[in-house]
């Protein structure tokens, strides 16, 4: 069964650097940081990973981590609505 993990609109920060932020509640659907899986999208496949970035910024009290993930052939816009989903352990992107 396909289920949608990740809906959200695409930020400027997001736009402008390619990147798609995953908020910690939603780790656990993907592999841990770091190692490598296949997400599709409409113009292909490509391997891609959780980045981990340590931060002191004002979203929470303490030094945290942010995680992100990069899809260099899945061009994005501010705005956009972005869906992650994933199907028998496999992920697709739209
Ligand atoms: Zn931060």
């Amino acid at each position: 069964m396909m289920s949608t993990i990740i809906m959200k609109r695409v930020s400027q920060k997001e736009a402008e650097n390619g990147l798609v932020f995953i908020h910690p509640l939603k780790l656990k659907d993907f592999p841990k940081a770091g190692e490598e899986f296949a997400i599709k999208f409409s113009k292909g496949e490509e391997k891609t990973r959780i980045q981990e970035v340590r931060c002191n910024c004002t979203d929470a009290p303490k030094e945290h981590a942010h995680h992100y993930l990069t899809i260099k052939g899945f061009k994005m816009n501010k705005g956009d609505v972005v869906q992650i989903k994933k199907t028998e352990g496999k992920y697709l992107i739209e």
